[in-house]
């Protein structure tokens, strides 16, 4: 029956072809193709729905819809439209579902014009109309056109899977401290994949360590390791600075003050706050020249006890004084003459007087020994006469000129005694 139909169709659309086109016009209809869901499992049935816009007035029709057919799975279809004396459906047609239709009036009411089912296999491919042939046919009033009547040639649609229940993860890399890791899901029935990302988990780091100890100067190093990936992580602790306490050095007569910084953390140290050396205060001691030695003037800081000495005056020199015995001489020793320094009294020079000559007990040096001499004598211990030698009256030998002498001589006068 449906092959009849079939050519029967062929038939009407040759006639349509070879009838003379009159301008009979309506371009605004369009084939459309929707769906009773977007989204399908697998195994499920879908309604597929190609509708004709209005005011269509077709005669004669001729489209397919293609698809995938490891994708979908036709199940079954029909036409609707009551007003077609004539249609034919292949779903096996190397286009696709192929269908074509004729009616005797025109279709002018818009709508559905065929539905049919599809069991999802694979979901998520794409299924395509394709408009072969649209015309407005054959009127019954014998009016023949021949007249595209269609806006469209094509459209389409894509129904995709749902994955319900059908994506498991198929792939997994674990995050790190600083990259992060994902998790890869695939649907079991399209073979469509998702990813969801996994956030690094980021470093799981220790405790501060100090690994270099700041300095007065210099910053130190504190460290920080990751117990996962021994990564590490580094900050600098701040430079302590000196600690500087301050020796004063007063000043000297000679050296400038200064202040000394030393730190004691470290030991640098540095002078500042000069003062300027005191100066010596001298006072000044005048010694004399003497005979041989000269005078100078001392001059001595009372603060420091450093002197020197100037104002050299030279040595004044003896003075002779006058030519005196030292020593008398006797009889049997020589005596001694000298001449001395005024001044300090140094023996400047010395001369040996000779042995008396003379007769012992001559005190007056005449030549003879008699009373006169015992009288001189006497004189001398009175301190009435000095004689040119006192020893000259000693005539005992017992080192003073006394009236034993006088005596003794007197008594050699006079025969009683020899000198
Ligand atoms: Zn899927
Ligand atoms: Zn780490
Ligand atoms: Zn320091
Ligand atoms: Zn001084
Ligand atoms: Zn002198």
């Amino acid at each position: 029956m449906k092959k009849v139909i079939s050519i029967l169709l062929v038939f009407v659309l040759a006639c349509l072809c070879a009838a003379p086109a009159l301008a009979v016009t309506d371009t605004t209809a369009a084939l459309t193709l929707s769906a009773d869901k977007t989204t399908v499992s697998a195994n499920e049935i879908v309604t597929i729905t190609v509708s004709v816009s209005e005011n269509s007035k077709l005669g004669a029709l001729e489209f397919s819809v293609d698809f995938d057919r490891s994708a979908f799975q036709y199940v079954d279809g029909s036409y609707t439209q009551d007003s077609l004396w004539a249609s034919t459906v292949n779903p096996n047609h190397a286009n696709g579902l192929y269908y074509s239709a004729a009616t005797a009036s025109f279709i002018t009411q818009g709508g559905t014009l065929v539905t049919f089912q599809l069991r999802a296999l694979k979901p998520g491919s794409e299924l395509t109309l394709s408009v072969i042939q649209a015309t407005d046919g054959t009127t019954l009033d014998g009016e023949d056109v021949t007249q595209q009547v269609v806006a469209n040639s094509t459209d389409s649609l894509k129904i995709a899977c749902s994955h319900a229940g059908t994506m498991t993860e198929t792939e997994y890399t674990a995050p790190t401290c600083t990259q992060g890791g994902e998790r890869i899901y695939t649907c079991s029935v399209c073979g469509e994949t998702s990813i969801e990302k996994i956030p690094a988990s980021g470093h799981s780091f220790g405790s501060w360590e100090q690994t270099s100890a700041p300095t007065c100067t210099q910053d130190g190093v504190e460290t920080r390791i990751c117990s996962v990936c021994n990564a590490t992580e580094t900050r600098a602790l701040t430079a302590t600075g000196h600690d500087y306490t301050a020796v004063i050095t007063a000043p000297t007569c000679t050296e400038q003050g200064y202040t000394t910084h030393t730190c004691s953390l470290c030991g640098d140290s540095y002078t500042d706050e000069y003062k300027a050396a005191l100066g010596h205060n001298y006072t000044a001691v005048v010694t004399a020249p003497t005979c041989t030695k000269d005078g100078f003037t001392t001059y001595t800081c009372t603060t420091c006890g450093d002197s020197y000495i100037d104002s050299i005056v030279p040595a004044m020199g003896h003075t002779a004084g006058e030519w005196a015995v030292t020593k008398e001489p006797t009889h049997t020793e020589t005596g001694l003459r000298t001449q001395s320094c005024k001044i300090c009294g140094e023996v400047l020079a010395a001369e040996e007087i000779d042995v008396l000559t003379g007769l012992v007990g001559d005190v007056n040096e005449d030549g003879v020994v008699n009373a006169i001499d015992a009288r001189w004598t006497l004189q001398t211990v009175a301190d009435l006469r000095a004689l040119r030698y006192s020893t000259l009256a000693d005539v005992n030998g017992d080192g003073t000129v006394s009236v034993v002498d006088a005596r003794w001589i007197l008594q050699a006068v006079a025969g009683l005694r020899t000198l």
